[in-house]
């Protein structure tokens, strides 16, 4: 789980750092700072969704994994697609 922190919308209520002190810190009035780069262990996953569903301001997105693995089936390269020879 991957997720951004939009601080233009942040309202300083700290309820993300009440559900996921390990993933969100408050400063001193309050406002949150993600800990690290906003990927979330698998452990700590259900507090940051229980912050992201409690969030009165919407402000923590989750974003795509970008270690997704991609099929290699899926890919075609340029020596297969013009490998159209007529046989006979
Ligand atoms: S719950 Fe939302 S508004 Fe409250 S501190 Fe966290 S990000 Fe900011």
């Amino acid at each position: 789980m991957k997720i951004k922190l939009d601080r233009t919308l942040c309202d300083g209520f700290g309820l993300c750092a009440d559900h996921a002190p390990e993933t969100f810190s408050l400063d001193e009035w309050g406002y949150v700072s993600l800990v690290g780069t906003g990927d979330v262990a698998p452990e700590d996953e259900e507090g940051v969704r229980r912050a992201l569903l409690d969030c009165p301001v919407h402000a923590i997105l989750t974003l795509p994994q970008t270690t997704a693995t991609r099929s290699a089936t899926a890919e075609t390269t340029p020596a297969m697609a013009g490998d159209r020879r007529q046989h006979g």
